[in-house]
């Protein structure tokens, strides 16, 4: 048992006015003023600090340990583990209780940190992300020969073509104990096969996938940019859209309108194509793409603010020493949005895309014990996010305490 006194409560929605939280084993147990049990000998006092739930990217990719996205599909399993096993650790001492994989995230890594053979945030995971044959997830170049007619299936991706094909890779990754489903919708930035704009998978692959994933209680989240992809994800039933680069006003309505379809836009990615541009290794025409996204997103954004779409917030990074910058997502989302409402898509919002709705995200009674404290208020400092580990004073995650530094 766990009584943390004295904070300032944000719970993923709003200050409350309760200050002390009991957590026993990995549940808040109890809010209110002033909380005492004569069974607790793990008092913390947080010293008028500031207390939320802990964060979520709900955009993350454990299993891509640079942007060179051809080598890390083929890359050794061990080799990729390793490097997920560091940036998992890194990013919970971020403040990072949760992530959600967007692609080749898989079952080891979940049954790692489980065992507690690794550290790291709870990890949702779709396991390879599929593609069509030519899709933004195809990890050939085209410049290569295929001399093996057979479909192509990495680390990271698989393409399937065609409803049989997209109904039994699902299956598969199900069997293997995917949270969700990851499928790309329009082409994108960093590899060269598809345009951006290209649309990705006939409606009926598309619909075989949102029905499938329904049948195990799960959802799709598909990556698309493009305006008239984030339209057909409304009308297929996809429930999460990835990046969302170029909706338009009128797309945002209709998303709005749709209840249980969300927008996850992905900042970090396009800063960091843009600024490091061909030091990642990137080629010309990624750095092209880059640029056109760049100039719209934040607009897309505001889209979606204006229009009510709900916003969860990922930072997209591949890569433990560009994965130091995921928390500046946050930063470069507030100039689009109140900080109370970045927090909220970070928190509250996030959890509900993965359904976990009052189960994460949240400081409530019933909750799962996720909490983090800082050493400075980011609804009125957002900026403490260029340097979490400076403000972070307490990290617990499933009721554990993974850092200190308060007493
Ligand atoms: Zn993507
Ligand atoms: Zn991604």
């Amino acid at each position: 048992m766990i009584i943390i006194q004295n904070a300032k409560i944000f719970n993923g929605i709003n200050l409350i006015s309760g200050q002390s939280i009991l957590i026993e084993n990995n549940i808040i147990k109890e809010i209110g003023k002033n909380i005492k049990s004569q069974y607790c000998k793990n008092y913390i006092d947080a010293k008028k600090n500031f207390l939320m739930p802990g964060l979520i990217d709900a955009h993350f990719h454990a299993n891509t340990p640079s942007y060179d996205f051809y080598g890390s599909d083929r890359y050794p399993k061990s080799y990729i583990a390793l490097h997920a096993s560091n940036i998992l650790n890194d990013t919970l001492l971020r403040g990072f209780t949760t992530v959600r994989d967007a692609g080749g995230g898989d079952q080891g890594l979940h049954m790692s940190l489980e065992e507690g053979v690794i550290n790291g945030p709870r990890f949702f995971y779709p396991g390879k992300a599929l593609t069509q044959t030519g899709g933004h997830g195809d990890m050939r170049k085209k410049e290569y020969i295929e001399h093996c007619g057979c479909a192509y299936s990495g680390n990271i991706t698989k393409v399937v073509d065609g409803v049989d094909e997209v109904r039994k890779a699902i299956r598969e990754e199900f069997r293997k104990g995917a949270k969700h489903i990851k499928i790309f919708l329009s082409g994108g930035v960093s590899t060269n096969l598809a345009p951006l704009e290209m649309p990705h998978f006939s409606d009926e692959e598309i619909l075989t996938a949102v029905q499938e994933a329904q049948r195990r209680n799960s959802y799709v989240m598909a990556h698309c940019h493009t305006d008239e992809g984030a339209v057909r994800c409304v009308n297929l039933g996809i429930r999460s859209i990835e990046h969302g680069s170029l909706i338009s006003l009128k797309t945002a309505k209709l998303i709005s309108q749709k209840k249980n379809t969300y927008v996850v836009p992905t900042l970090s990615a396009g800063q960091l194509i843009e600024s490091m541009g061909t030091k990642l290794g990137l080629g010309a025409s990624s750095l092209e793409k880059v640029k056109e996204v760049n100039l719209k997103r934040n607009k897309a954004i505001e889209n979606c603010v204006k229009a009510g779409v709900k916003l969860g917030l990922g930072s997209d990074l591949h890569g433990r020493q560009y994965l130091i910058n995921q928390s500046k997502e946050l930063i470069l989302r507030s100039r689009m949005q109140k900080n109370v409402d970045v927090l909220r898509s970070a928190t509250s919002i996030n959890a509900e895309i993965m359904q976990m709705k009052n189960k994460l995200g949240v400081i409530k009674v019933g909750a799962l014990a996720d909490i983090i404290l800082w050493n400075d208020n980011p609804i009125k400092n957002i900026n403490i996010f260029n340097n979490p580990k400076k403000h972070l004073l307490l990290i617990i995650k499933d009721g554990k305490i993974n850092l200190n530094k308060i007493n």
